[in-house]
């Protein structure tokens, strides 16, 4: 039988996160925000009191905790800061899950204990400028060439790029196989060939840092290679699966915190001589907010229950996806609206929360395309 609630341990760790996230995350936000610069030194602290670890096995330094545990992680940073969650969810659950789920041992050594550490940082790159929904026309291309591969390409809007030490990349190895022509490498920052052409202005998730990478000639040994030759379309799939439940309670920490911002200041903010939430049309939005809320919640924990188990979840974390990012998305317009002027006001979070929030309507699979997934799954 289904049971969503959390286990003592579980409880135990969100609040310590909280705590965590309130002191060490929140007075960075507004500095990083303003200068669109990532607070890099955050992985050492978020990896010392073992937070970085908490989905990884003993074995690799980490606590071998499961999936609930990164949706309750992710759920409580995206509600302090999505821009600054937005750089570990990459670290975490793209490029280092890639590694444990797919690599050898000694590229676990290498890569993931290190990461979980805090001490390499790592970036994900599979989305170009002419792919990023459908991974069949990627153009980024490796060759053999002796003991080695060697790659070029273009890779667009990778997070971390600016700075990470290591990027996981998903490169054609055989064009004539289409989809299944892609394999994955690990890529160090300081290979002759591999270069940052620029960082990207955005929207919103400013504390986050985007790029455009280069490979030219990115010679690097075949051992770099991560999974099996061609293998890496499903192994970039596999991944993502876990990070779609991720990038769900991503989402419901967004919308929680926009809720909880707008019902405060609707208890506060005077008009026509009482509180705005004594008027009817705001205690239902804020009552629809927090119904959608809780649905989506209860969708993603759903997901991660069954992903924590080992059961199929493909339709399951692309519903939860879905509805949670659309939900934060309808969610943090609302909780602006409830503001008024102010909420328009970069000195409230809530119109960060409200640029924020489009992303995850677009990363990790578009809205479209889990909707195509879904439609797949009831066999259309
Ligand atoms: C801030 C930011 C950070 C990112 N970070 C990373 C990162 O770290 N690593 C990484 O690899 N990528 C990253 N991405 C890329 C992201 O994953 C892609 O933007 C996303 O997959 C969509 O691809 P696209 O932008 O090429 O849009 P397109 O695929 O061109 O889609 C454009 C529109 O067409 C729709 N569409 C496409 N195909 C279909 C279809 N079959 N049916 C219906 N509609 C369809 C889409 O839903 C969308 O509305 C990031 C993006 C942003 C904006």
């Amino acid at each position: 039988m289904i049971d969503l609630s959390l286990t003592d341990e579980q409880t135990a760790f969100r609040d310590a996160l909280r705590k965590f996230a309130q002191k060490e995350i929140a007075p960075l936000v507004e500095e990083c925000e303003d200068k669109a610069e990532y607070p890099r030194a955050i992985f050492q602290k978020m990896a010392e009191p073992g937070y970085l670890g908490a989905r990884f096995p003993v074995e690799f330094g980490g606590s071998g905790g499961d999936t609930m545990f990164s949706v309750i992680m992710s759920e409580e940073l995206a509600y302090v800061s999505p821009g600054i969650y937005l750089g570990v969810y990459v670290h975490l659950y793209l490029a280092l899950s890639a590694i444990l789920f797919f690599g050898k041992e000694e590229q676990k050594q290498k890569y993931l204990v290190p990461g979980i550490k805090g001490d390499l940082i790592s970036a994900w790159a599979f989305a170009e400028p002419s792919a990023g929904s459908d991974p069949g026309s990627m153009t980024t291309r490796a060759h053999r060439d002796g003991d080695d591969f060697v790659i070029n390409g273009t890779k667009m809007f990778i997070t971390n790029g600016t700075f990470a030490d290591f990027v996981v990349v998903t490169a054609v190895t055989d064009p004539s196989l289409g989809m299944k022509g892609i394999s994955l490498f690990i890529v160090d920052r300081d290979t002759p060939g591999f270069s940052v052409s620029r960082k990207l202005k955005k929207m919103g998730m400013k504390a986050s840092e985007a790029a455009e990478l280069v490979f030219e000639d990115c010679r690097v040994p075949a051992t770099n290679m991560l999974g099996r030759e061609h293998t890496g379309f499903l192994a970039a799939m596999g991944t993502l699966t876990e990070g779609r439940i991720v990038a769900a309670a991503f989402a419901v920490g967004m919308a929680r915190a926009a809720h909880d911002a707008a019902l405060a200041y609707a208890k506060i903010r005077p008009q026509f001589g009482q509180p705005i939430g004594k008027f009817q049309g705001l205690q239902w939005m804020l009552a629809d907010m927090a119904t959608q809320i809780e649905a989506a919640k209860l969708l993603t924990y759903q997901a991660a229950w069954l992903a924590s188990r080992g059961a199929p979840h493909i339709k399951e974390a692309s519903m939860a996806k879905l509805f949670a990012t659309e939900t934060a998305t309808q969610v943090c317009a609302q909780a602006v609206q409830i503001h008024g002027g102010y909420g328009f006001m970069d000195e409230y979070p809530v119109s960060r929360f409200y640029r924020d929030c489009k992303l995850l309507e677009i990363g990790e699979g578009t809205s479209q395309i889990h909707r195509n997934t879904i439609a797949k799954t009831l066999g259309l």
